[in-house]
């Protein structure tokens, strides 16, 4: 099973971000994770990628659960933040060699991810010399460097331009083939153009949970 969420609330104080939501991803898939700002998408990713603990029911990763077995899930998952932080004075290759050593990966692997992520072009460069697109590979590089099988991106397209918007649709369309991506927008359209299943979340709620196919049929 490669993501496994049952009954998970989240309070932050007295304002409930997530009430009791509920969701499998059996295969790989994209799935997305549509809904407005606030609606607590940021924070189901954050417990899936164990940035922070719910306050209440179970999640697991790869069959790892999130509080149990950290580590196995952090191996298991990449994660792209919504607002990657990332350094504008570090070379491409700088910043992924960093996080290489950190995650253990081979040297190697730096130079898949580049090519697998279309940045060759561009990896000599200091990330404050690309434009957005180009360090949203950087960071779709990153979350790939220790080969997880499943990759979580939150809002991947937000705030791209109309050819970098195609071509970063295209990459994480072609990255779904063989790994199980669960990313969040509040865009329909982006799921319509990416994904294989829409989880519909609203206040905290999971509010509807579809194939695009059956969608597309109207069921
Ligand atoms: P989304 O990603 O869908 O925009 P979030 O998960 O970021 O939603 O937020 C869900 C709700 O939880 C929002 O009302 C937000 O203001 C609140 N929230 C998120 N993080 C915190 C936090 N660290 N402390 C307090 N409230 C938070
Ligand atoms: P994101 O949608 O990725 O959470 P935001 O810009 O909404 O990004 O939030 C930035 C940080 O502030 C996040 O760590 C989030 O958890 C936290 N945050 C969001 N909403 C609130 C809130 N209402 N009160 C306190 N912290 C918040």
């Amino acid at each position: 099973m490669s993501i496994q969420v049952e009954n998970i609330t989240k309070n932050y104080g007295s304002q409930k971000a997530l009430n009791n939501i509920s969701f499998k991803v059996n295969k790989p898939e994209i799935v997305g994770f549509l809904g407005p700002n606030g609606a607590g998408k940021s924070t189901m990713m954050k417990i899936l990628t164990t940035y922070i603990d719910a306050s209440e029911g179970h999640a697991k990763v790869n069959d790892y659960d999130v509080n149990i077995n950290k580590q196995k899930v952090q191996q298991s998952v990449g994660y792209l933040p919504e607002h990657n932080p990332l350094y504008l004075e570090q070379y491409v290759r700088e910043y992924l060699a960093f996080n290489a050593q950190i995650y253990g990966v081979k040297k190697q692997r730096i130079e898949d991810v580049i090519q697998l992520t279309g940045l060759t072009p561009e990896a000599h460069k200091k990330i404050g010399q690309l434009s957005k697109g180009y360090r949203q590979r950087v960071g779709l590089a990153n979350a790939l460097l220790h080969n997880p099988d499943v990759l979580i991106l939150d809002e991947p397209t937000t705030g791209l331009d109309p050819n970098q918007l195609v071509e970063i649709r295209a990459l994480i369309k072609n990255i779904g083939q063989e790994k199980t991506v669960f990313l969040s927008t509040h865009i329909m359209q982006e799921v319509e153009a990416m994904c294989d299943r829409v989880i519909i979340i609203n206040k905290g709620e999971i509010v509807a949970d579809k194939k695009l196919k059956d969608l597309r049929e109207g069921q």
